[in-house]
Order: C-alpha cells, then structure tokens, then sequence
C-alpha cells in the first residue's frame, strides 16, 4: 500500500507546440499539496506557457494535466479521456489562482469591488460574505484602510497586495505567481515577496511560482526546477540547486543571474 499522497499537479507527457516549435517537451512532474515550486531557466524555457496551461489560457497539444487528481486538460467519457471542453475548463480552472506581473486589476472598480466581484459572480457567495472575507483579506495583506480606494491611487507594490487578496479570496488549491515583482520599484520588492512568504507559510496551498528573485526562492521554496528548451534539468531542494548544482547548464544559468 502506498502513503504518497495525490499530487496536487501533475505533468503527464505534456508537449505544448506553437506550429513548429516545440515549447514544452514531454513534461512531466508532480508537486505535492502545499508544496511550494519555483521554475527557473532561461527567457523562452517554457515556464509561463506551464502556467498559462494551469490558467487553462492554452491547451496542451498531448498529454495530460492533472489537479487535485482530476484531468485539467481532458474530461471523463466513459473510459477514455477526450480534450476537455470549455465549460470543464471553467469548472476546473475555478480550484487555481494566479497573481500576474501586471496586477491586471479592474480599474474602474474600488480596491473592495475588485475582491469580491470573482467570489459573488463565480463562486455564488452572498455580497456580505464575499465582502466580509474581501475586509479580512485586505487586512492580511495590510490595506484595511484602503477598501474604498481606486487601485489607480495606490503604489504598484500596494496594488499587487490587492491582486495578491484577490487571488486568495477565491480559496484556490493552486496559486500561481507570475513574475509578481518585476513591475515594481525596487523598495517595494521585498514587502511583497514577505508577505507571499508569509501566506505559503501559514496556508495549505500549492504554489507554482516563476520569478528572477533567487534569493526569494531560495527562502521560501520547497523545491527548485530548472528549464531548458521546455523540459526540467533539474529538480531539487533550493539548498542543494543554489549552492552545489549538478547541471553545468544550471550553473551556468545561476552564474549568469546571481
Ligand atoms: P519563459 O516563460 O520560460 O520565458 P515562455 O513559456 O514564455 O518561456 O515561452 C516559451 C516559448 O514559447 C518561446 O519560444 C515563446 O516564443 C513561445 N510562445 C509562447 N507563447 C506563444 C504564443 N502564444 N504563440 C507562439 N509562440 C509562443
């Protein structure tokens, strides 16, 4: 008997091709629940088309992706499974939440409507619910004060905390972060990857996260993998990728960013 437990996301074969070019490369990996993964490798490795997968913003050319144990990609008939439809898609993209490098909030809506709009219109949640979990969110990311605010009036590091509650307000199983510091000062990098810290501390969610902050993943990682050409070179805990990386291409790629 076996006491792996599912894995929260799995790669199974994935090829993800662009016409000719083959950006993803039959893939496969897992990662447990709760655990926390960042990719690395180099620009044009795969790693945002992983996460635009999980976003189900693309789909997968072959293979399987799998959630929480369910097919992402591909729905049950009968036996088989068939490229799934976008009404599945809808359904399984609602356990997965994602932070963009752009904060890509509602402009037009206060900081309050921007976290309760997914969760009244998705999830079904009454206005008070959803507002009431939007107040608690806010006050976790440290902008209690700020609810009734335009995200125009607030500083980019400030308007990813909403996105960052945003994202949360959901109750995603996965959470994907994108780059969520590249657009902003550089005095507000460091708040910001705090507080992610924080929550893949205190939660139980999974995290997948791309980024150029090495010192972050080496932090709060749980695992490392390294991309080349759209496949892992390399999987291991951050101590052992950062410090002693068996790959030259790794250690070509570390010593080109650190
Ligand atoms: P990374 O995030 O590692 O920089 P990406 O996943 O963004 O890499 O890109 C991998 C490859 O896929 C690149 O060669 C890129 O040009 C290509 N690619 C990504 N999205 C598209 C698209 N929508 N159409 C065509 N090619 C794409």
């Amino acid at each position: 008997m076996s006491h792996t437990p599912e894995p929260m996301v799995r790669f199974d074969g994935v090829v993800k091709r662009f016409g000719d070019n083959v950006v993803l490369d039959q893939l496969d990996f897992t990662v447990a629940p709760g655990e926390f993964v960042t990719l690395i490798g180099p620009s044009g490795s795969g790693k945002t088309t992983i996460l635009r997968l999980l976003m189900t913003l693309e789909r997968v050319s072959e293979g399987v992706i799998t959630v929480g144990g369910e097919p992402l990609s591909h729905m049950r008939r009968g036996d088989r499974l068939v490229p799934a439809d976008d009404k599945h898609l809808a359904a399984a993209r609602r356990r997965i939440g994602m932070v963009f490098q752009q904060f890509n909030l509602f402009p037009n809506m206060s900081v309050l409507r921007n976290i309760t709009e997914a969760p009244v219109h998705v999830l079904g949640l009454s206005p008070a619910e959803a507002e009431a979990r939007a107040r608690d969110l806010l006050e976790l990311v440290g902008l209690g004060d700020r609810c009734d605010e335009h995200p125009s009036r607030l500083s980019g590091g400030q308007q990813q905390r909403v996105a960052i509650a945003r994202a949360l307000a959901m109750r995603p199983d996965v959470l994907l972060l994108d780059e969520v510091t590249s657009a902003l000062d550089p005095e507000l990098v460091a708040g910001v990857l705090d507080l992610l810290g924080d929550i893949a501390r205190t939660t139980d969610i999974t995290f997948l996260c791309v980024t150029h902050e090495m010192g972050f993943a080496r932090q709060v990682s749980d695992r490392v993998m390294m991309f080349d050409h759209g496949r892992v070179i390399e999987d291991a805990p951050p101590e052992q990728l950062f410090t002693d990386p068996r790959e030259p291409r790794t250690r070509e790629f570390l010593q080109a960013v650190l």
